[in-house]
């Protein structure tokens, strides 16, 4: 079974890390087939850090069995929910407890800075757990009420093997969001992680061994075309979750109905818009708009790239806005005030910098950035477009990296229909002071969130916002995540009538 070492830059507080990063299958680590592995790069230096297993399509049918043999034995139906609940909280525990090593292989291996790691991810994740782990004994039947010769109760019962498939932006937080719902309501898991960061999920399979019965959670990484394929279109998995492109969300929707018709959520790309009033608070706006584009250095499906400014406010706004992006820090992950790493791998620095070409291309104006930052790894300089129209490529299509495009808008109207002119619908903000015309213009938002006077998907001080829905409009995906909502993702409804009077016909 392979092992990573990791070591960490002199005077982080986690020096070295030594773990194994093989398939994680019925609570053991296990060479993939053949022996083959991926190799691993740190972005920030574009060096190999650890070449980890590989699944293959029979890995994939190990990892089913283990997980349909630990639902029919000891989870699911077999283990209370409130017993489930204990043990995902343990979880949350451990991941707290091992919070500083969890933040630097995530700094390492997708390149995001320590500190948001630490703060953010790794706590977020352990956070969503704990509010799972609430909820394993409280999603409860109903007794619906039909006529007095029958007793009809509907209870909420565990799908069974569940597959989820995510990706590299939020390497461990997506495993807790699609996890944390999925096992508190007793099913098993089979999860995918994305080939390019698959280090946090690997070290946290130790922590997984401590606490969950084997077979309850297997972790496999792999390339998408192959183990992404043999999940979404296994027979017996019964449920796929992905979170990635809209263009893979497709090809998983495409298998799930070509094998078995399981019901798929899918949380794809974006291009929300960012939109400021004139009467707005200037300051606020700009250290938000700043924040909602450039936080995970833009590679985030909520990201703001739109930003849409009211044209009477347009220059003093512009000029608050690159300010408040030019003194935004980038750089090392471990350098304690950076706050845009690298792009997670060579292929998105090479498809972000395409698309700055695009920009440039269709005659944009280049306002701030456009090209690679220091001379090692993959970062980008943050990028603002500026005379941007809204047919051109970088108004349309998800970028998903450090690059904002903005353009003018004269009136509510006209704002709302280039806001609503996107294939996507993930999220959207509104800044101004008049509550009634941010409330007025949230309604006509086609966007599965609307930010009022905040652009605020992830807490970076450690608050809870786990209760709230998170999911797309129109091409952004199906279902929600997180909050009570991705719990029906995960439980199957069944109705109970009961005879009590009615005579035989
Ligand atoms: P992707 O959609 O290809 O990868 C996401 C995950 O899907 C990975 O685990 C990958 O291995 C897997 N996958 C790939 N092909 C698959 C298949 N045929 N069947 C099943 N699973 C498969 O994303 P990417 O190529 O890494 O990035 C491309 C673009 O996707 C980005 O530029 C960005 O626009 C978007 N993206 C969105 C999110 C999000 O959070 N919504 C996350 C990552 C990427």
């Amino acid at each position: 079974v392979p092992r990573a070492s990791l070591t960490f830059p002199q005077g982080h507080s986690v020096k070295s890390l030594d773990f194994p990063v093989g398939l994680f299958i019925n609570g053991e680590f296990v060479a993939g087939e053949g022996g083959k592995t991926i190799e691993v790069k740190a972005p920030s230096t574009g060096k190999v850090i650890a070449h980890v297993a590989e699944a293959s399509v029979n890995d994939v049918d190990r990892a089913v069995d283990a997980a349909q043999k630990a639902y029919d034995t000891v989870w699911g139906e077999r283990c209370p929910g409130h017993q489930r609940g204990k043990l995902l909280m343990k979880l949350a525990d451990l991941i707290e407890e091992h919070k500083a090593e969890l933040a630097s292989v995530e700094a390492l291996d997708n390149g995001k800075p320590y500190s948001m790691a630490y703060n953010g991810d790794i706590s977020l994740a352990a956070n969503c757990l704990r509010y799972y782990g609430g909820w394993a004994d409280k999603e409860h039947g109903k007794v619906v009420e039909v006529d007095d010769s029958k007793l009809a109760i509907t209870k909420h019962e565990p799908i069974g093997v569940v597959g989820q498939i995510i990706p590299w932006n939020f390497p461990f937080l997506m495993l807790a969001w699609k996890i944390g719902p999925a096992l508190a309501m007793g099913n098993t898991v089979v999860m995918k992680t994305a080939e390019t960061t698959p280090l946090s999920a690997f070290y946290a399979c130790q922590l997984f061994a401590k606490v969950l019965p084997p077979g309850v959670l297997n972790i496999l990484t792999g390339y998408g075309h192959v183990v992404g394929a043999a999940i979404s279109s296994h027979m017996k998995i019964l449920k796929v979750a992905f979170t990635g492109s809209t263009l893979v969300g497709r090809q998983i929707m495409k298998a799930a109905a070509q094998s078995n018709l399981k019901p798929v959520t899918l949380e794809l790309g974006g291009k929300s818009p960012n939109i400021v009033f004139d009467d707005a608070d200037l300051d606020q706006a700009a250290s938000w708009g700043a924040f909602g584009l450039f936080f995970n250095a833009g590679q985030c499906c909520a990201a703001g790239s739109r930003l849409f400014v009211q044209e009477s406010i347009y220059d003093r706004f512009l000029e608050k806005l690159t300010a408040r992006v030019k003194s935004l820090p980038v750089g090392d992950p471990f350098a304690p005030n950076s706050f845009l790493g690298p792009a997670t791998s060579e292929m998105q620095f090479d498809r972000i910098s395409a698309h700055i070409q695009a920009g440039k291309d269709e005659g944009a104006t280049l306002h701030l950035g456009g090209g690679r930052h220091g001379t090692q790894g993959y970062f980008l300089q943050p990028t603002i477009f500026t005379d941007v129209t809204p047919n051109m490529k970088i108004a349309q299509e998800e970028i998903f990296g450090p690059v904002l495009v903005v353009q003018k808008f004269k009136d509510e109207d006209d704002l709302v229909a280039k806001a609503n002119d996107t294939i996507y619908g993930l999220a959207s903000a509104v800044f101004s002071r008049d509550i009634s015309r941010c409330l007025r213009i949230a309604n006509k938002l086609q966007a599965g969130t609307v930010w009022i006077n905040n652009w605020k998907l992830l807490s970076l001080h450690n608050q809870l916002e786990t209760q709230m829905p998170f999911g797309g409009y129109k091409q952004s995906g199906i279902g929600r995540e997180l909050g009570e909502y991705a719990l029906h993702n995960y439980t199957a409804v069944k109705a109970i009538h009961i005879n009590i009077s009615a005579p035989n016909p």
